[in-house]
Formats: structure tokens, C-alpha cells, sequence
């Protein structure tokens, strides 16, 4: 997913990752489209901190081993610093940089009163003991426990992390203020200790939601449609059974294992009991096995990336056939790809919009905390579909009028929040 040029005018290596030169790339062109005053563009350009911990880990056969992990606080302009935390083999800076510069403009359009933020530690978390997980997030958070806090940075799960993580990264900080609990401190959490309801299946939900209202820009509608969904984790799962209670037909979904798919719909109850009970879907054989590559080529109504980022770029962005690409993942289809797929016509929901329920239900996580009183899950479903769909409104709105692609409309009206804000608050020392 090499963009084509490198963007970046300041030359160092953290800020030259593909991730974060494509959102460059979508920044500077939103930027023009909405004459964003050049002082603004100069600074949301790069990060305000990068910060880049060791962390050292007890292993069960009592070996040490060094881990390194990072904290990228992008922009802190509507407020506290909010974006999740990564386990896996890939993470480096230049990823966490990209993905804290998403989270930066998806809390901007969102409408939520957050900055951005990203976190993630280079380990491949399948290999690791509960035991041996358990300390890794544990010396993580006490590493980075200086920069974060419930007004300052509220970290919460990524791909490879989840609500367990959440409890051990919420108990380390609480200890380490001497004992008492502070729940705001991460969002993300179960229940029992301060968690939401509805926070666990929201991304997946959001996704759906913004599905359905894509579709039925295009005449279409989710009952009866197929659709195809690359990845089978916390987001994957979770929007892949809300279209099938939704009537749709799920053609084929996938993981790290390959693809599986079969024409007349899968079972997607009988897959989510499936991988709850084997860690994956691997030897499930209610299915004809298909790559994932393949997955994103099949002839479908709706396709949900929901895995990881630079799935679709040049090399396969013309072989695609969905009416419809909805981001569950961050950054799943790169700059390049997008001007391709938006000139044939597809419609794609970007992840900024698309992928937001997990950071709405997240901000509705952290006010709960703070008043210390919580909503029923109802409620909540019912407030994360005003919030996402409001702001997918805008945008749709932003694009019809200056007819520009849906990415470069999200992020359009992303740097124009940001925009007025910075502006408003003027440049610290003068
Ligand atoms: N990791 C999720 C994202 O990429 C959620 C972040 C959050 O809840 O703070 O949006």
C-alpha cells in the first residue's frame, strides 16, 4: 500500500509509514477542499508526543523478555487524548502514528468532545500465556501510567486486546494511585467494574447501522442481500451476526486462518459458537474454503473489511465487486484505491464514520464512569445509532454538495471541527 509520494515534509522515520502517509494524503485533499487555514495544516500534520516505552516481561519459564511498546498522543485540541491499544507482530511507530491520526479526525467527525490516540505493543499475543499477557499489559500501562489518566488519555482495546485487558490495564493504574478504583481511566471494561453495556458488540453495530443507511442511498437493502466480511474479531463477528439477524445472506467471512464461503448464506450463529470454542475457525467445514484475498473479490452487495489495514489498494481495488465497502477495519482501503473504487461507482463508508461505534459507545463508557450512574443497554444502542448516523448525515451531505468521495467529505468536515477549535484556542505560548 505504498503511496506514491512521501507527503510528509518533516523527513523522520516515525512519520513515513503507509498508514499515515495515506492519511496524509486524504488530509492535504480535504484540506484544499475546505481552504484550511495553512498554520492549522502545518500542525495537525504531525504528532504532539510519541512515546516509546520497553517493556520487560517475566516469561513462564522464567526467562526475561523485552517487549516494545508505544503511545502516540496525536491531538488533544477537543479534549482528553482517547484511542485504543494494539497487541500484535506488526505494531511499530510509524503504524501507531497512523492509527492515532484516524482516531484524531474519527473523534472530530464524530462529534465527540475527545482528541486522538493510539497505543499498541510489537507482540504476537496468541503466543502468550494468560499469566504472561496478564504482565505485559500490567508493565505496559505502568510505563506509560506518567501520561495517561481519566482527563488526560483514556486508552481502551484494539485488535488483539479486550475487556480482560482492560480490567488488568484499569487495576495497574488504580494501585499505582494508591488503591482506588478509577474506572475512567480506560474504557472498554466488563461490566462488573465500570464497563458498559453495549460496548463489547458496538463497533460491529455501528457498522450495520451505517450499512443499512448506505444501502438504502443505493436502492438496496440489507434484508436478503449478500455480504461478504473479512475478519471474524471483535468488530468482524459482531457486524456479521447483525446482518444476518438483520435477513441478510453472509456469503463468506474470514480470520487469520483463510476464508469461508458458501453462496446460500453461512450459519453465522453456528461460526461465532464455532470460534468461541476453537480461538479461530480453523477446520470448520461447513464451508468451502477460499482465501482472503478471494473474500475481497467476490461478486457481493456489501463488503465489510473488518480485519486490518491496506487490505484493498492498487493491485486489487479494479477486481472488486461490491456495491458497497463499509470500513469496519482502520485503514483497510488506501488512498489510491479509493479514487479507483469511488470512479466505478462503489460506495465506501470510510472507517473514521464507519468503525465509530466502538469510540461512541467508549465516550458514553467514560461519562457513565465519571457520574458514576449507567444507562440500560437499550439506551445505549439507541444513542450510538443518533450519534453515527448524524454524523454519517453530514457527511453524506458535505459530498453531495462539493461531489467529492466520501473519504475525502469525512475528512473534510474532521479537519473543519478541528479547524474552528484550534483557532479558538490560539497557539500556546503566542
Ligand atoms: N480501538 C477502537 C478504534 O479504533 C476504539 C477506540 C476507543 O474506544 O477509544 O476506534
Amino acid at each position: 500500500m505504498a503511496p506514491q509520494e512521501n507527503l510528509n515534509p518533516h523527513s523522520e522515520a516515525h512519520l513515513n509509514g503507509p498508514l499515515f502517509q495515506n492519511a496524509l494524503l486524504t488530509f492535504k485533499e480535504a484540506a484544499k477542499i475546505v481552504n484550511c487555514d495553512p498554520n492549522i495544516v502545518e500542525r495537525l500534520e504531525r504528532p504532539r508526543r510519541c512515546i516509546t516505552v520497553s517493556v520487560p516481561v517475566r516469561m513462564d519459564d522464567q526467562s526475561v523478555k523485552v517487549f516494545t511498546g508505544y503511545r502516540v498522543q496525536y491531538n488533544a485540541t477537543l479534549g482528553p487524548y482517547k484511542g485504543g491499544i494494539r497487541f500484535h507482530q506488526n505494531v511499530d511507530l510509524p503504524e501507531v502514528v497512523g492509527l492515532a491520526a484516524l482516531m484524531t479526525f474519527k473523534n472530530s467527525v464524530l462529534g465527540l468532545p475527545l482528541g486522538g490516540a493510539k497505543g499498541g505493543v510489537c507482540v504476537d499475543p496468541t503466543k502468550l500465556s494468560r499469566a504472561e499477557k496478564q504482565s505485559l499489559t500490567r508493565r505496559y500501562t505502568s510505563e506509560i501510567a506518567h501520561f495517561i489518566g481519566p482527563t488526560k488519555d483514556i486508552p481502551a482495546p484494539d485488535v488483539g486486546t479486550d475487556a480482560q485487558t482492560m480490567a488488568w490495564f484499569m487495576d495497574t493504574y488504580s494501585q499505582e494511585q494508591g488503591g482506588y478504583a478509577q474506572p475512567g481511566v480506560v474504557t472498554g471494561k466488563p461490566v462488573e467494574i465500570g464497563g458498559s453495556l453495549g460496548r463489547n458488540h458496538a463497533t460491529g453495530l455501528g457498522v450495520i447501522y451505517i450499512c443499512e443507511r448506505a444501502m438504502e442511498q443505493k436502492g438496496m437493502k440489507m434484508s436478503g442481500s449478500r455480504v461478504a466480511v473479512q475478519g471474524f474479531g471483535n468488530v468482524g463477528s459482531f457486524a456479521a451476526k447483525f446482518a444476518y439477524d438483520r435477513g441478510a445472506r453472509i456469503i463468506a467471512v474470514s480470520d487469520v486462518t483463510g476464508g469461508y464461503f458458501n453462496g446460500d448464506g453461512l450459519n453465522v450463529n453456528d461460526m461465532v459458537e464455532y470460534a468461541k470454542i476453537n480461538k479461530s475457525l480453523k477446520g470448520y467445514t461447513k464451508a468451502e474454503l477460499i482465501t482472503n484475498e478471494q473474500l475481497l473479490e467476490l461478486d457481493c452487495d456489501a463488503l465489510l473489511p473488518c480485519a486490518l489495514e491496506g487490505q484493498i489498494d492498487t493491485h486489487n481495488a479494479e477486481r472488486i465487486k461490491a456495491k458497497v465497502i463499509v470500513e469496519g477495519a482502520n485503514g483497510p482501503i488506501t488512498n489510491a484505491a479509493t479514487k479507483i473504487l469511488h470512479q466505478r461507482g462503489v460506495f465506501i463508508a470510510p472507517d473514521v464514520i464507519a468503525n465509530g461505534g466502538g469510540v461512541i459507545v467508549s465516550y458514553f463508557e467514560w461519562v457513565q464512569d465519571i457520574m458514576s450512574f449507567f444507562w440500560d443497554e437499550s439506551d445505549i444502542d439507541n444513542k450510538l445509532k443518533t450519534v453515527i448516523l448524524k454524523a454519517f448525515d453530514t457527511v453524506c451531505h458535505f459530498q453531495a454538495e462539493k461531489k467529492v468521495d466520501m473519504r475525502s467529505a469525512a475528512m473534510a468536515v474532521s479537519i473543519q471541527r478541528l479547524e474552528k477549535a484550534m483557532l479558538l484556542r490560539g497557539l500556546y505560548p503566542r
